[in-house]
């Protein structure tokens, strides 16, 4: 389950605004009443918000709604990082122990992603004497 980033609420859904633009062409027809004809329609910019709170999510498009809906990819407001780093830098990880990968910074946020398969196994192979120069962060 998601949880909102900013109110802490669970979510099972995410509030989308998108506007949708038309291109084509308009002529008069046999009545000369003025129609619109061979054009189609597009969605523009997609928009997420919290269902809860309204806040405004750092996701831009359905993929990313999709894997921030099944816990896939994170989000953390910047003041929720602690400052400190360990020698080897810092690792989130989730409540059952699987690392997350920076996918970028945006504004006051971090966006993580769900480390793939292999950079898991690299983490569970660290001994312990590494794991202490890691600054692991839990993701709630
Ligand atoms: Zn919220």
């Amino acid at each position: 389950m998601a949880r909102c980033p900013f109110c802490k609420e669970e979510i099972n859904e995410l509030k989308m605004e998108a506007l949708e633009g038309k291109v084509g062409l308009v002529r008069l027809n046999e009545w000369d009443r003025i129609y619109f004809h061979a054009g189609r329609t597009y969605s523009g910019k997609e928009t997420y918000y919290c269902p809860k709170c309204e806040a405004l999510l750092p996701i831009h498009n359905e993929v990313e709604a999709e894997a921030f809906l099944r816990g896939l990819l994170r989000i953390v407001p910047k003041e929720d990082i602690p400052k400190k780093k360990g020698k080897l830098g810092q690792c989130f990880v989730d409540s059952e122990d699987r690392p997350y990968q920076v996918l970028r910074k945006e504004e006051e946020m971090l966006i993580l992603r769900r480390a793939p398969k292999e950079v898991e196994m690299l983490y569970r192979e660290l001994d312990e004497r590494n794991k202490e120069q890691l600054e692991i962060i839990r993701l709630s």
